[in-house]
């Protein structure tokens, strides 16, 4: 089954909006590993800055201070970044200091020891650009900074055609390579996760008929309505139910009666649009009402028994309502309770009407 599904999935290009919320979603998830990741670098550039300063005799000076100014505003800014394409181009930037900064704490090591170093702190770089939620632009532009800054054929003693030249030249291609494609393939694979158990949980909180939201999406919507405080005003529960639907079902055929519990999910869908609505199982639905007045819900009720009612149809039907006010000290069930017995009245007072729970 997750098989098929899988396939199903796999077999389609995602939309550019659900990758777009893919990609929010990521980062979102991983905020705190990429503040991580920065405060991590700039630890190490320190590290290494105090090192090549003291005990390589370079002096710590007013360049390594402007340096750590620097990413320590951009950790900041990034503590502060909520939407993922405001981090794709904050990344660019730190990438440009961070490597900059490497270079010229490099630039203070004796000269044979630098391309090696460079080599060092792309690698570094890299890896760790591999793994953020960066969009592809973002990674291959941190990709091509890195290699401008930190090109070890430039300015040092290193040339591309002598052996050691051509060992770097290799281990960088192999380095770009294997980044890329664990970037890429990583990307690839959460995408996937991503779109999957989006797909599995739309089918298990939407009704597969009716398409809208079924019983177990209702009660966690409803009961995390029902226990938000304070309330402004007054919160209600509407059970509703179709009239003589059996009827519907047996004259003309099950088929009719899928194609009627349709139309009527469509009808609470329009007149109850700023509200929870859900089917509950078989042909009966629920709406939870907060914020509303004793008259906005008798008014509601009556526009939706009047919708269906006068809906122009080969197969007309009607609906009943039952309506019951949430006491703050009510559990869903017990509102439940209620607004079923209040429906109850309704049918036995004649349906196609709405009733108030006494
Ligand atoms: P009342 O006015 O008292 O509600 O009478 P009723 O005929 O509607 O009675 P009841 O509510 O008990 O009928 C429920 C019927 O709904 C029985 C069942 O065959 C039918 N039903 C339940 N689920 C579905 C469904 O998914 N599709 C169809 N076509 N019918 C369904
Ligand atoms: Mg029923
Ligand atoms: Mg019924």
């Amino acid at each position: 089954m997750y098989k098929t599904i899988e396939d199903e999935v796999l077999k389609k290009a995602a939309p550019a909006a659900l990758k777009a919320e893919f990609i929010q979603h990521e980062f979102e998830r991983l905020h705190k590993f990429c503040l991580l990741i920065y405060v991590a670098s700039i630890v190490i550039w320190v590290l290494f800055d105090l090192i090549v300063s003291f005990i390589g005799g370079q002096g710590f000076t007013w360049l390594s201070m402007l340096f750590l100014g620097v990413f320590t505003i951009l950790a900041i800014v990034l503590l502060f970044t909520r939407k993922a394409r405001h981090f794709h181009v904050l990344n660019l930037m730190f990438v440009f200091a961070m490597t900059l900064g490497i270079r010229l704490v490099i630039e203070g090591l004796p000269a044979d020891f630098q391309p090696a170093w460079l080599v060092l702190a792309a690698a570094s770089t890299l890896y760790s650009a591999s793994v953020l939620p960066l969009s592809r632009w973002s990674f291959y532009g941190a990709q091509i900074i890195t290699w401008l800054l930190l090109n070890p054929f430039y300015d040092t003693h290193f040339h591309v055609l002598e052996l050691r030249g051509m060992m770097t030249v290799c281990y960088a291609v192999f380095l770009c390579a294997m980044t890329v494609y664990c970037f890429l393939k990583l990307r690839e694979a959460k995408l996937y996760n991503f779109i999957m158990s989006r797909l599995l949980l739309d089918q298990a909180y939407i009704d597969t008929l009716t398409e809208i939201p079924n019983r177990r999406s209702f009660m966690a919507r409803a009961d995390k309505q029902l226990q938000a405080a304070p309330r402004e005003s007054d919160h209600y529960l509407a059970m509703i139910d179709i009239d003589n639907f059996k009827k519907v079902n047996d004259v003309f055929g099950h088929d009719i009666g899928d194609e009627v519990l349709k139309r009527v999910a469509a009808d609470i869908k329009a007149v109850m649009a700023n509200f929870e609505y859900a089917r509950l199982g078989g042909e009966e639905f629920a709406i939870y009402l907060a914020g509303v007045r004793r008259e906005d819900v008798a008014a509601l009720a009556g526009d939706l028994c009047r919708v269906v009612r006068e809906r122009t149809t080969l197969h007309p039907v009607t609906i009943s309502i039952g309506l019951a006010r949430v006491a703050e000290s009510d559990t869903l069930n017990q509102a439940l309770v209620k607004a079923d017995e209040a429906l109850y009245e309704s049918k036995h007072s004649g349906k196609d009407r709405y009733t108030f729970h006494q």
